[in-house]
C-alpha cells in the first residue's frame, strides 16, 4: 500500500466515525466585536450576542456591568461600557456566560431560558432535555 491509499484509508475511516455529541460541539460563542472610544469600550455585535444565547440584548448588558462592575447600556444594538477593556477579558467572561446561564450543564445544549426564582436566584430550565436548577442571578 502506498502511503498516499493508506492516507485515503484513514480518512475514510474518520468520516465514517460517529460525531460526538455533534449539535453541542458545532455550538460556538461568538467573539466580541470591539471598539475603544475615547473612555468607552463598545461592542459592536451585541444583536449576534444577544440571538445567539436568546437572551435579550438588556440581559446581555446588565450581567456585563454587574462583571465588570461599571455602568453598560444597550444602545442601537452595541453595548457600550463605561471603561477600557481588552478583547480577551470580554470574551471570557461572555464565555461564561454562555457556560453559566445558556448552555445545560446537563445535555450541553443552548436550548435554554431563565426564570426568576427570588432570593438572587434564576431558575435554569433546559428546554431540550428538561433540566432544571438553581444558578446565581446577575
Ligand atoms: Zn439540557
Amino acid at each position: 500500500m502506498t502511503s498516499e491509499e493508506y492516507d485515503k484509508l484513514l480518512n475514510r475511516a474518520f468520516e465514517k466515525m460517529p460525531k460526538l455529541s455533534a449539535e453541542s460541539s458545532d455550538f460556538k460563542v461568538p467573539p466580541v466585536d470591539i471598539i475603544i472610544q475615547g473612555t468607552k469600550t463598545i461592542i459592536r455585535n451585541l444583536s449576534m450576542l444577544a440571538d445567539r444565547s436568546r437572551r435579550s440584548e438588556a440581559d446581555i448588558t446588565r450581567y456585563l456591568s454587574k462583571e465588570l462592575a461599571v455602568p453598560a447600556s444597550a444602545e442601537e444594538h452595541r453595548l457600550i461600557i463605561n471603561g477600557k477593556f481588552n478583547a480577551d477579558d470580554l470574551n471570557k467572561r461572555i464565555q461564561r456566560y454562555f457556560e453559566t446561564y445558556v448552555i445545560c450543564k446537563e445535555c450541553h445544549k443552548p436550548d435554554s431560558h431563565l426564570e426568576a426564582s427570588g432570593r438572587g436566584m434564576f431558575q435554569f430550565v433546559c428546554e431540550a432535555c428538561g433540566a432544571r436548577y438553581g444558578i446565581k442571578s446577575y
